[in-house]
């Protein structure tokens, strides 16, 4: 019974449950073929320039389609990923789907950054770069067709062990977005010295700015400190109209979430990016507003 399964699944990726269950192996038995028999697939969402309308990338986001539990969201599966080899594998994976995208994409004239989320593992090895170098070549892609999230728990961890990777991204011009921010502990100097491109503050914040006054504190104070340090602010879980307007005034500069769009299949984000980012940048103006193709 599909319900009582699922409630089951989320029940055995707790953190504090045995690390070696026999349910625990068996799912990441089942991960593991997940990737070999591309059950994964990408979706994709949107960044929107909160006053301008102007696309600023999409953001790959990975599904699991079970044979048997239905659509796991990553939230269930990354975590267990995290604790094994297979994280370096799934990210490999996702990677490869979305330079084959941002391929299909640029060639139709659909000039769109993609971000990868990638997690701590990922940054210990010296392949993820590679990787990147040898793939953007493949496609005659420019490095910054490819965008790496990094949680800001990461970023600001252990910095020495992940020093060497981020140093390389640097090098190869693939820019770096801080995931997830406000709900960490950095300090305005470390991020400083940072090389991010953009910092995007985390939905829990954004989503009560219209409901709690603290929260419109956090997130004006995020803003402003993002904006100071000459860096690109945006704001996760943007769900209504009045958040939106609120973040502008704040001169948040990208807004992302379900009030501009869910996270799409492939085919229904190309259809998006038709309607919303002007293939011919000949023209002069290389991004339309979202009003100008609602009315057009
Ligand atoms: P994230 O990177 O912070 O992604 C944002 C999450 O917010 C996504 O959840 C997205 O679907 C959701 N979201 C978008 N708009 C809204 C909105 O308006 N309201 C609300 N409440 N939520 C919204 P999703 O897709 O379930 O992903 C959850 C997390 O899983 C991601 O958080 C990311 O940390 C991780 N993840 C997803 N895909 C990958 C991946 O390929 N690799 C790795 N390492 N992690 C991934
Ligand atoms: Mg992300
Ligand atoms: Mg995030
Ligand atoms: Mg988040």
């Amino acid at each position: 019974y599909m319900a009582k399964e699922a409630r089951t699944g989320v029940e055995l990726y707790q953190p504090d449950k045995d690390r070696n269950s026999p349910e625990r192996l068996h799912l990441l038995g089942d991960l593991r073929r997940a990737v070999d028999n591309r059950e994964l697939r990408l979706h994709y969402q949107p960044k929107v320039g909160l006053t301008t309308g102007a696309v600023h990338g999409v953001e790959a986001l990975v599904r699991w389609r079970h044979p048997v539990h239905g659509t796991i969201p990553p939230a269930e599966f990354i975590p267990l990923a995290e604790q094994s080899y297979l994280m370096r594998q799934l990210t490999e994976y996702v990677i490869e789907e979305a330079l084959e995208q941002a391929a299909r994409w640029w060639h139709m004239g659909l000039k769109v950054q993609i971000s990868v989320n990638v997690s701590a593992r990922d940054l210990l090895d010296s392949a993820l770069p590679e990787q990147l170098e040898v793939g953007l070549a493949r496609y005659s892609l420019p490095p910054d067709a490819i965008q790496l999230e990094v949680t800001e728990r990461i970023l600001m961890g252990d910095q020495a062990y992940t020093h060497d990777t981020i140093k390389a991204l640097a090098a190869l011009g693939v820019p770096l977005s801080l995931d997830d921010f406000g709900t960490g502990y950095s300090s305005l100097i470390r991020l400083q010295r940072l090389a991010v491109a953009e910092v995007k503050i985390d939905s829990s914040f954004v989503r009560r700015i219209t409901e709690s006054e603290d929260d419109e504190r956090i997130v004006r104070s995020i803003v402003d400190l993002v904006r100071s340090l000459g860096l690109r602010s945006v704001a996760e879980g943007v769900e209504s109209d009045e958040a939106a307007l609120r973040l502008a005034e704040m001169g948040c500069d990208v807004g992302q979430g379900w009030l501009f769009c869910e996270p799409m299949v492939a085919a229904d984000a190309t259809l998006w990016l038709r309607d919303h980012l002007d293939p011919e940048p000949a023209l002069g103006y290389g991004y339309r507003p979202a009003e100008v193709t609602r009315t057009a």
